[in-house]
């Protein structure tokens, strides 16, 4: 059994609220939202850090952030705006390690990002 969280959520291991799948990605509200939107999108794959992608994965993290760009869409915030985040390593804030994008949107959002 994988001892990944986002692997064993990807599983149907540990319950969440999914609101896309595919062959290749998974998408699921965020349990601790940031803003009115917090979607979570992750591989299947396990990938642990945007660091350790490869050339191989190239074709898979263009349509992770084409789900994300259509659930942005789907769930109303594309024309107001929306923010795609992938923290990658402990300095930029990454506490699951296995790839991800957070989709974040439904209110305004500061630059610099803190
Ligand atoms: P990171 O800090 O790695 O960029 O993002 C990890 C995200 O996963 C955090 O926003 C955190 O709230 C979320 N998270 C952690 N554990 C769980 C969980 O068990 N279920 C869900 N749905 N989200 C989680
Ligand atoms: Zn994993």
């Amino acid at each position: 059994m994988s001892e990944c969280l986002f692997c064993r959520i990807g599983k149907g291991e540990i319950p969440a609220k999914i609101v896309h799948q595919d062959d290749r990605t998974v998408a699921f509200e965020d349990i601790n939202p940031q803003a009115p939107t917090h979607t979570l999108l992750i591989t299947r794959k396990h990938i642990p850090t945007l660091s350790d992608a490869t050339e191989e994965d190239r074709d898979l993290l263009g349509h992770l952030m084409l789900v994300a760009a259509g659930l942005a869409k789907q769930k109303g915030i594309d024309s107001s705006g929306y923010r795609v985040v992938a923290n990658c390593r402990e300095g930029a804030g990454q506490s699951v390690f296995h790839v991800h994008l957070h989709l974040l949107g439904g209110r305004v959002f500061r630059w610099p990002p803190g």
